[in-house]
């Protein structure tokens, strides 16, 4: 019998640009979930480093992701619904991401390095 199991890796561009239902589909969720995200990290899309928001600090955020990703990858569409939700903040530019998103933009960037 021939194994069925099969990388589902994709081109970054490939991923970027397809649907957000595809996007779900085709990053192995093991891969991003695996990815430890430092109090304070980089993503290569942003200029600037991304604390941690306190558990204790208010819903009333809503992630940026959609503006790399076609949508958060979360499924936050707004305000208010981030309630639990871990993210990472940009103070000066009013800029967040959530946990799925910061996750997934390491993921790339470490794409990106091996492609190279
Ligand atoms: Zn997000
Ligand atoms: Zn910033």
């Amino acid at each position: 019998m021939e194994s069925i199991v099969e990388s589902q890796y994709t081109s970054i561009d490939e991923f970027i640009n397809c649907t957000p239902e595809k996007q779900a589909d085709i990053v192995p969720i093991e891969d991003w979930s695996k990815i430890e995200i430092e109090e304070k990290i980089k993503v290569d899309w942003h200029p600037h480093p991304l604390k941690k928001r306190l558990t204790t600090e208010s819903n009333g955020w809503a992630c940026d992701g959609k503006k790399q990703f076609v949508k958060c990858l979360s499924g936050i569409t707004g305000f208010y619904q981030t309630a639990g939700v871990e993210g990472w903040k940009c103070p000066p530019c009013d800029f967040d991401l959530c946990k799925k998103c910061v996750q997934v933009s390491l993921m790339i960037e470490r794409w990106k390095e091996r492609e190279d």
